[in-house]
């Protein structure tokens, strides 16, 4: 083993992470000729970033060996809305920037096959037909040391294929009988006690209609499916791990023609955020958030909409690495890459989220003049752009103060500061409402100060700004986590992840002001001082809907 991961690591290409390494070693020991993969999603939710990283590690794996990954429909379980979760995970898939070409598959079209093996199994005195109930199963499946009890399991053979072939035909109430495989009750690992590995179940299924009303279990199908693709590799969660032995069992004891093998990956788990398609279902039907790609889902459509790109998900993926121990990754790493994307491709614009009116009253009415400002200074092919400096700005209101603390560097009355690629001002007057409201500053500019001229005189602060007539309303709306703990999960007895949700996930600023810019949905800007934001789908013509993406510096605020 040594010397194949010496020679590994000498073939560069091989290194990577434990699950490549023993691919490395099946194939130097011959027992594999080709990798082959899967990724294997149930079509009752939609994606998670939990499942992107079972989507980089499976498709990355067959592309680094050379293979085929496929995208496989485990859609054994019959359920409704399935053509929505199919149609909703290829998009994924495919946005994450993976292909599986003609390799999509759906494990319901094995239904005749599987079926076949489970006929093999009862002939060759391995699967028998039972009569317990789902309470009685769990009342008669023993403990540690003690073995189960079967009643049923010396059933003639032909008594078995007879009710098999009943049940097949509808003959049968759900969960009147069950088939099971025999293998042994007195196996320290329960999954071997007789598993179940077919059910009754009158459903109608999306893609198979009525044909059946007898559905195979999950541990039965996977392995066959794998096997009948030519799955070489089954890369899979640990849950699965003490099912290996049946995954195994299955394989060995049918004529499935591949011998495919399970590998196991701890998940992934992130902080400030719950990742069971089980509760994310929850958040959306109780109506805690607005649909699967609510911008603080951590689905890959909810990331997509927010302003995820996909180079900052494989990003991550990479760096939290491959292992079977499980971890919870700072949700703070995955905002890390996505910030290191966003700095080199987004070009910074100004926006004012809070405007608080400048009147500029040295400045010629209904005039303007144009000053350049870069697009991007850490990337200056981007270029440079005019804006119109003019007598009616908007500056952000929280960067004017009447009484400023001493820190406080700003504008504050007959004090200066510097409009970012413009002119240094000076706040001459407050104008109040009658209810004392400020609604207006009315300042002076000091024409010498011009950025990128002469002058030598400086200001301790720079302000960014609009002009007032020259710029297009938005709503910008501001996230925050999901969940305010860093474990969602992590309530007193009687309360559950629901009472962990932050009452202040989004901020919505109505009323914000945006340079004139016309981008499409999905075009994603740097607001200088306020953080990385996208178009949202909901920006109409006349009004923008922005969401921020992430602010500029990390950490959780609260
Ligand atoms: P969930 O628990 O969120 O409902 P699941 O495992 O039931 O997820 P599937 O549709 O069966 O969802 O998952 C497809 C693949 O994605 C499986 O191989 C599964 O192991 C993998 N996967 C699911 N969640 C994660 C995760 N958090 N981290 C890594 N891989 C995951
Ligand atoms: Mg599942």
């Amino acid at each position: 083993m040594a010397e194949i991961q010496e020679k590994a690591a000498e073939e560069k290409v091989m290194a990577g992470n434990f699950i490549h390494d023993e691919i490395v070693a099946d194939t130097k020991e011959g027992h594999c000729d080709a990798v082959h993969t899967r990724f294997p999603p149930e079509p009752n939710g939609y994606l998670h970033i939990g499942h992107a990283k079972s989507i980089c590690l499976n498709f990355g794996t067959a592309k680094k060996f050379g293979g085929i990954c496929n995208l496989r429909f485990d859609d054994t379980n019959p359920s409704k809305e399935e053509e929505e979760f199919m149609d909703s995970i290829k998009a994924d898939v495919r946005w994450l920037g993976f292909d599986w070409q003609d390799n999509l598959f759906f494990a319901s079209d094995y239904f005749e096959k599987m079926y076949e093996y489970a006929v093999e199994l009862i002939k060759a005195g391995k699967a028998y037909v039972c009569e317990l109930s789902a309470e009685q199963m769990r009342e008669y499946r023993g403990s540690i040391g003690v073995p189960a009890v079967s009643p049923y399991r010396d059933r003639p053979i032909e008594e078995s294929l007879r009710i098999f072939e009943e049940m097949r035909a509808g003959k049968y109430a759900d969960g009147q009988y069950t088939l099971r495989a025999k293998i042994d009750l007195a196996s320290p690992n329960f999954v071997m006690r007789d598993p179940v590995i077919y059910r009754i179940q009158h459903s109608h299924h999306n893609r198979t209609g009525d044909d059946w009303c007898i559905y195979p279990m999950y541990d039965f199908a996977h392995p066959i499916s794998d096997s009948l693709e030519g799955i070489s590799h089954s890369i899979c969660t640990m849950e699965f791990e003490i099912h290996r032995p049946l995954y195994e069992w299955v394989i060995e004891n049918t004529s499935c023609p591949t011998k495919s093998r399970q590998i196991e990956f701890a998940r992934l788990n992130l902080t400030h955020t719950v990742m069971s398609k089980r509760f994310l279902r929850r958040l959306v039907e109780e109506g805690h958030v607005n649909g699967w790609d609510d911008p603080r889902m951590p689905t890959i459509s909810g990331l997509r909409r927010r302003g995820y790109t996909p180079e900052a998900i494989r990003d991550f993926c990479d760096r939290i690495g491959v292992a079977k121990a499980e971890s919870t990754v700072d949700t703070a790493l995955l905002e890390h890459c996505l910030r290191e994307d966003l700095n080199a491709r987004a070009d910074r614009v100004m926006c004012v989220l809070d405007p608080l009116k400048v009147v500029i009253t040295n400045f010629p009415e209904g005039e303007h003049e144009m000053v350049p400002i870069e697009n991007n200074p850490e990337k200056p092919e981007r270029g440079k752009r005019l804006l119109p400096f003019g007598r009616e700005l908007y500056i952000e209101r929280s960067d004017f103060m009447e009484e400023p603390p001493k820190k406080f560097f700003r504008l504050s009355p007959g004090a200066e500061v510097r409009l970012k690629s413009a002119y240094i001002i000076k706040c001459e007057e407050v104008v109040k409402d009658e209810a004392g409201n400020i609604i207006e500053l009315r300042c002076t500019y000091d024409p010498e100060t011009r950025s990128g001229g002469t002058s030598t005189k400086k200001v301790k602060a720079t302000i960014h700004w609009v002009n007032a007539r020259e710029c297009r309303n938005a709503e910008v709306r501001l996230y925050d986590y999901l969940f305010t703990a860093d474990d969602p999960y992590d309530v007193p007895e009687g309360s559950d992840f629901i009472d962990n949700l932050n009452p202040d996930s989004v901020q919505v600023m109505a009323d914000a002001r945006i340079e004139a810019l016309y981008p499409l949905p999905g075009e994603r800007f740097q607001f200088l001082r306020h953080g990385y934001f996208v178009v949202d789908p909901d920006t109409e013509n006349d009004r923008f809907v922005f969401n921020r993406i992430v602010s500029l510096k990390g950490g959780f605020k609260k």
